[in-house]
């Protein structure tokens, strides 16, 4: 047989392929892994069959299609007040995901560290693992998840290239303050750590709070890469385009990246979307709608003796299950799903250290129905 030495040798099957493939079998509910059980508007899946008629079919450019990263900078204007020049800091990408396997590619060396926070989304640490370099987890704690900025700073070394930043945060829901932007701003700021600010769920921000974009802190801008996500924004994960903002500096090099990794996205969706951003209330209602189904889940859980820990942001809460089992949480999220018929994703994974809480993530991405009877069948736990 040929032989060859893994690149990543401690990957296996995500956490979220093996509990849908349990869900599936047993027919559950799957609030597991993290998308709606419903489509976006119509009258984008209108526009992007428009554009698939209209021969949009060709390669986009390589930074994507200028139509569209205009339509972005004027959103980020309107957002968070910031300039961003469409021609060199906006870059259309396969999804945030590719966006940030791209930046810790085109920056992270094989003798670097980078710090994450965990619980993290499961994609930082093989993208930077891939590059010989070393993650570095702060973990936090439940059930606040509160960073303290003293224990951050003593994470940083003199290797330190890069500190990954999540808000609102995927598994816990948490979402950075102020405060916790200007710390980050001013433990970065003349040094040379990069920052990537993971912001897919931007517009995922409840009880009237704002999203802190490090688009709003100039100095920390000037050193971070922010990514986004269509599929977040507009209901269509399987779509896979997202975007990446930066300055013009990081972005030179980004885009060096970027052409030999994908040249350029889908163009057809691309139209769809420049077009499509101009009606503004479709991304400034989705943290009432998203609120909404987040204490509609609550309120469906009153009884159930699973307790819902804060969720500020994403469409994600931790519950806790401390009052129903002693077994740790890849064996309760198995155990859920065989004995309830409810798939919902173990938090451990997201820790490098396998950390038990006792804590499950649902997601509240569904319809009404949906957690109504993921609800129903939870409470007679
Ligand atoms: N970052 C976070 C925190 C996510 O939760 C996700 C999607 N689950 C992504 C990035 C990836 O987004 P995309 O589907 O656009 O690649």
């Amino acid at each position: 047989m040929i032989q060859f030495q893994s690149k990543l040798p401690s990957g296996g099957k995500t956490i979220f392929s093996v509990i849908s493939a349990l869900a599936k079998e047993h027919n559950a509910i799957n609030l597991g892994q993290g998308f709606p059980n419903f489509d976006g508007p119509n009258e984008l899946k209108e526009l992007v069959k428009k554009y698939l008629d209209a021969g949009k079919n060709q390669y986009a450019p390589m930074p994507g299609i200028i139509e569209l990263r205009q339509a972005l900078a004027n959103k980020a204007h309107y957002l968070y007040g910031k300039n961003i020049n469409p021609d060199n800091e906006i870059t259309i990408t396969a999804g945030a995901t590719q966006a940030i396997f791209t930046i810790i590619s085109a920056f992270v060396h094989s003798e670097d560290e980078v710090i994450i926070i965990e619980p993290a989304y499961d994609s930082y640490r093989p993208s930077i693992e891939l590059t010989g370099a070393s993650a570095i987890p702060y973990e936090l704690e439940g059930p606040e998840y509160i960073i303290d900025w003293e224990i951050m700073q003593s994470l940083v070394t003199a290797k330190t290239r890069m500190i990954i930043i999540n808000t609102p945060q995927n598994p816990i829901g948490k979402t950075l303050k102020e405060e916790d932007m200007l710390k980050l701003q001013s433990l970065v700021t003349g040094s040379n750590i990069i920052v990537l600010s993971d912001e897919v769920y931007e517009h995922l921000v409840f009880d009237g709070k704002k999203h802190e974009s490090v688009l709003r802190y100039p100095e920390l801008y000037d050193q971070s890469l922010a990514v986004y996500s269509f599929g977040k924004t507009f209901h269509s994960t399987g779509w896979k385009v997202g975007y990446c903002i930066a300055p013009h500096h990081l972005m030179k090099e980004f885009r060096k990246i970027h052409q030999w990794n994908v040249f350029s996205v889908n163009s057809f969706v691309q139209y769809a979307l420049a077009d499509f951003l101009t009606r503004k209330e479709h991304y400034l209602e989705l943290s009432s709608f998203f609120e909404k189904k987040r204490d509609f889940l609550t309120y469906a859980m009153g009884s159930s003796k699973l307790k819902a820990l804060s969720s500020e942001g994403t469409y994600f809460q931790l519950y806790d299950y401390s009052e129903i089992s002693d077994k740790n949480d890849i064996d309760f999220a198995r155990e859920l799903i065989t004995s309830t018929g409810v798939a919902a994703i173990p938090v451990s994974p997201f820790y490098a250290s396998q950390r038990q809480d006792k804590v499950i993530r649902l997601c509240f991405a569904k319809t009404e129905e949906t957690l109504s009877k993921a609800a129903e069948k939870l409470s007679r736990l």
